[in-house]
């Protein structure tokens, strides 16, 4: 096991100093005279020297499992690596230090690139209409859902239902909970799929939209997508789209095309921002025509050749975020697009297919495979087959640590008992894949040879087993952490 590592106040020297300046040629001030009530008390801030802090930070950085360490094959999150050139541009002084509230005319660059990536998303997915405002792809669904509402209140409708298939991610009914419709599930037939059938008995005229993610979190491309926003648009209700999934599909299938009203899209997904820290995360909204108008306000126009913001919107829902969206992801965004133009987008989608169903030939038989359609950009296998032996996929996922590689997504989708979804992403050569369905194999033969091994694991990790869901609920980020914070719980 690693040294646990102090905090900043527990290395702290008192005098020890990370910077030098001259002496004060201006009278001295004691900020709690000039500042009085508003000045805060007596502030112990760690002293360490410039050394100190860098140590610490790379120390703590090398603690964690980061794409740049390892293979990260987090399904549904698209983990995949994030080119440092995107990095480079959006530190740009010009962009890294601009104003939110600088004037038109000094902005004129940032407009662009915000105009530009906008007209990007809309080619890419086939829509009409992009906010680049969101914060996240949670934020995207709550923003779509509130402009869903917004066109119905228009028209004078009560539609107060959402339809969400039982495969869906939990932010999904979150978001149409949080923006007071009801959330409806709706089963999946066997082959993990929406049925046609199912869906037009669950489509009354209480129903405002449907909620789909494709390829599903399964992996599996939903083969009536059409039918699907056919069935919704007959009787009077949209299609929203879950476009967390983008991946699997930029430059090949358009879901503006297929007849999809509003969809939002993961840019540090898809598009290359790093995340999985807790952000910033960025997740622009895609319209179309019947959902222009209540787009959140302002958006970007472009006069001749000159930029501004638009916020003569008098049917928009408003603003759902402050300024102009998590500008420093857009920019990332921005750089990928240009980077891979449109056949790099393509091959992206083409490699991570494959690398997927790579992985997926490998494991085949090693793992049960619930749902055998066709896979995407993930797959999705199950650890019941280890059962027997007393052991669990959560076991199988903290095993994976000791091979010095990130845990695939466990226990989701919820329709997978002992779920185990991988999604390797196009950036992973054939080694790491081959690696991983490697050490995957070597667990699976230790589950029954040494099943309690397993249920040990992880062993070569700074800290063993938390308390999971303890841990997001009292957060305590001091270290090194208290005995009881370290049991053998499950989340
Ligand atoms: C990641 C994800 C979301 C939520 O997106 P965030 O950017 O994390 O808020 C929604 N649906 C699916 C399928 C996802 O994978």
């Amino acid at each position: 096991m690693s040294q646990p590592e102090k905090s900043l106040f527990e290395l702290s020297s008192p005098g020890r100093r990370a910077w030098s300046l001259p002496a004060l040629d201006v009278p001295e001030v004691d900020p709690k005279q000039t500042f009085k009530d508003s000045a805060r008390g007596d502030n112990h801030l760690p002293e360490l020297s410039e050394v100190d802090i860098a140590r610490h930070f790379a120390r703590l950085s090398a603690l964690n499992h980061h794409v740049d360490k390892g293979f990260y094959p987090l399904g549904s999150c698209t983990m995949k690596y994030n080119p440092k050139v995107n990095e480079k541009a959006c530190r740009i002084q010009g962009l890294a230090d601009i104003h939110p509230m600088l004037p038109r005319k000094a902005a004129q660059g940032a407009l662009r690139i915000m105009y530009e990536l906008a007209e990007f998303l809309k080619e890419i997915v086939g829509m009409d209409a992009v906010t680049l405002q969101p914060a996240a792809g949670a934020h995207g669904e709550l923003t779509g859902i509130m402009m869903i509402r917004k066109y119905f209140e228009k028209r004078r409708e009560d539609r107060l239902e959402v339809l969400v298939p039982d495969s869906a991610h939990g932010t999904n009914p979150a978001s149409v909970t949080v923006s007071g419709f009801k959330s409806v599930q709706i089963k999946s037939n066997d082959k993990g799929e929406i049925d046609p059938a199912e869906l037009d008995r669950a489509c009354t005229d209480c129903v405002a939209c449907l909620m789909v993610t494709n390829p599903n979190t399964l992996g599996i491309f939903e083969p009536e997508v059409k039918k699907i926003c056919d069935i919704m648009h007959a009787k009077g209700s949209l299609v929203y789209l879950d476009g967390a999934n983008l991946n699997a599909y930029t430059g090949i299938h358009r879901p503006g095309d297929a007849g999809f009203d509003c969809m939002h899209i993961n840019l540090h997904k898809t598009f290359s921002t790093p995340h999985g820290g807790g952000g910033p995360g960025s997740g622009p909204v895609a319209v179309n025509r019947k959902l222009e108008p209540f787009l959140p306000r302002p958006v970007v126009r472009k006069d001749g050749d000159r930029y501004r913001l638009d916020f003569n919107r008098p049917d928009s829902i408003g603003r759902v975020l402050a300024f102009n969206g998590n500008f420093g992801v857009l920019v990332r965004a921005w750089t990928y697009i240009r980077m891979l133009g449109a056949d790099g987008l393509r091959d992206a989608a083409e490699a991570a297919v494959l690398n997927a169903n790579y992985v997926r030939a490998g494991l085949e038989g090693v793992f049960d495979l619930p749902y055998k359609e066709r896979s995407l950009h993930e797959v999705v296998f199950s650890g019941s087959n280890l059962k027997k032996y007393g052991v669990k996929t959560l076991d199988v996922a903290k095993r994976l640590l000791d091979h010095g590689l990130h845990a695939p997504t466990v226990y989701f989708p919820l329709i997978v008992p002992e779920a185990l979804m991988i999604e390797p992403t196009e950036t992973e050569s054939i080694e790491s894949c081959d690696a991983f369905v490697q050490a995957m194999k070597s667990i699976a033969e230790e589950a029954a040879t040494d099943p309690d091994a397993l249920r040990a694991a992880p062993r070569k990790t700074p800290v063993r087993r938390l308390d999971e869901a303890r841990a997001s609920r009292e957060l305590d980020v001091r270290y090194p952490l208290t005995e009881d914070a370290v049991g053998d719980t499950e989340a």
